[in-house]
């Protein structure tokens, strides 16, 4: 096996475009051949981007946790009659956004529950209200899942909605609600979410919208490496065909308070290996993917600084608030200080960029 590794690591080297089965195998890569499948990332990382680490300086607004889903991986949703349900009105909207504004932050991320009494105008009247608050600001909001829900809650198709949101200032839609791109594995996760086909039609017409989208996966829960092959192989081809991803994001499950861990439908999450293992294999499978982030939310600093060496280019945002994986059970997701993001990468050797939204250096 070591031979055949080393030979399909050198081939990849040298432009070969890895097939199912191969990333199947750099999936399943133990004790030191890690080194050899990270060392080979790093290379391919630094040919493609360079030495720089990049980041956004950004602030999360999540407008309500009420949700009509239930999803069994989230410990953020609440239903009514909850303790706990929050809902931010324009008001306090636009508060959070003008402080966002006074940070400086090139970017406000939006991303809420499924509120009952939303339709396709909520999600606009949002984006107006955060402009107005904090105009010049780009808007990295809303998902595939909430699209479709503006669209039935209208009566709108997805495209219509897709327009009505460019047309009130989306710079970017969040490419999350992803999870895992394999119906029956959402089928045991997010049964209410809409299914894979789903998820690739709106985001390809996100796309050729001119709308660019993140790439995102949720990993560690009770999908298998042939799902997780699955899953970023429809990203790639996607990617092929519209050129409109960002970035891959990997999300590693956070399990302790979520319905599915607390059922036992779940393990404990993926191990440190597997966390790895995921940015170095999406960094040699994903070759028309040019950032791979690392989320320091899911991952803490210290094992997002180990990732900047498997393949890692990118340490996401500052997000000043957090409250999807603090939910779920994650600790010191709030805001993490460019200063602090400095220190790991210039203590790994690289140069720390501040970026947009879109990638461009600023
Ligand atoms: S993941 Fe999103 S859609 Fe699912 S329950 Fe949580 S907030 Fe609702």
């Amino acid at each position: 096996m070591t031979k055949t590794l080393q030979s399909l690591l050198a081939d990849v080297k040298a432009g070969h475009r890895l097939n199912e089965k191969e990333a199947h195998l750099l999936f399943s890569v133990r004790d030191r051949q890690l080194w050899d499948v990270a060392r080979t990332a790093d290379e391919v990382r630094e040919e493609r981007v360079g030495p720089a680490v990049t980041y956004v300086l950004n602030q999360n607004i999540n407008v309500t946790n009420l949700c009509v889903n239930s999803c069994g991986f989230c410990g953020f949703s609440k239903k009514q009659g909850d303790e706990g349900i929050y809902f931010h009105d324009r008001t306090e909207i636009q508060k959070k956004a003008a402080l966002a504004k006074s940070r400086c932050v090139s970017e406000i991320c939006t991303v809420s529950g499924l509120h009952p009494a939303f339709t396709a105008q909520s999600y606009i009247d949002v984006y107006h209200w955060i402009h107005e608050a904090a105009p010049g600001v780009h808007l990295h909001a809303s998902n595939p899942m909430e699209v479709a829900y503006a669209a039935k809650k209208s009566k709108m198709s997805t495209k219509e909605v897709l327009i009505a949101m460019k047309e009130a200032g989306l710079g970017s839609l969040c490419g999350t609600a992803a999870e895992i791109l394999v119906d029956s594995v959402r089928d045991k996760i997010c049964r209410e979410k809409i299914p894979t086909a789903e998820w690739v039609r709106i985001i390809k017409e996100a796309h050729k919208l001119g709308i660019p989208t993140t790439a995102t996966i949720m990993y560690g829960h009770c999908e298998s490496d042939a799902d997780r092959v699955s899953h970023l192989s429809i990203l790639r081809e996607i990617q092929d065909e519209t050129h409109g991803f960002t970035e891959f994001v990997p999300l590693s499950f956070i399990h302790m308070n979520t319905p599915l861990f607390r059922a036992g439908t779940s393990r404990a999450g993926a191990t440190g290996r597997e966390d790895l293992l995921m940015v170095a294999v999406a960094r040699l499978f994903l070759d028309n993917f040019k950032n791979i982030q690392v989320s320091w939310v899911k991952e803490g600093i210290k094992m997002a600084q180990l990732a900047l060496i498997y393949g890692a280019n990118d340490l996401g945002g500052t997000m000043y608030e957090e409250s999807i994986s603090k939910g779920a059970g994650a600790v010191n997701t709030d805001y993490l200080d460019p200063k602090e993001m400095q220190r790991v990468a210039e203590d790994m050797g690289r140069p720390l960029r501040r970026r947009t939204t879109l990638y461009e250096l600023m």
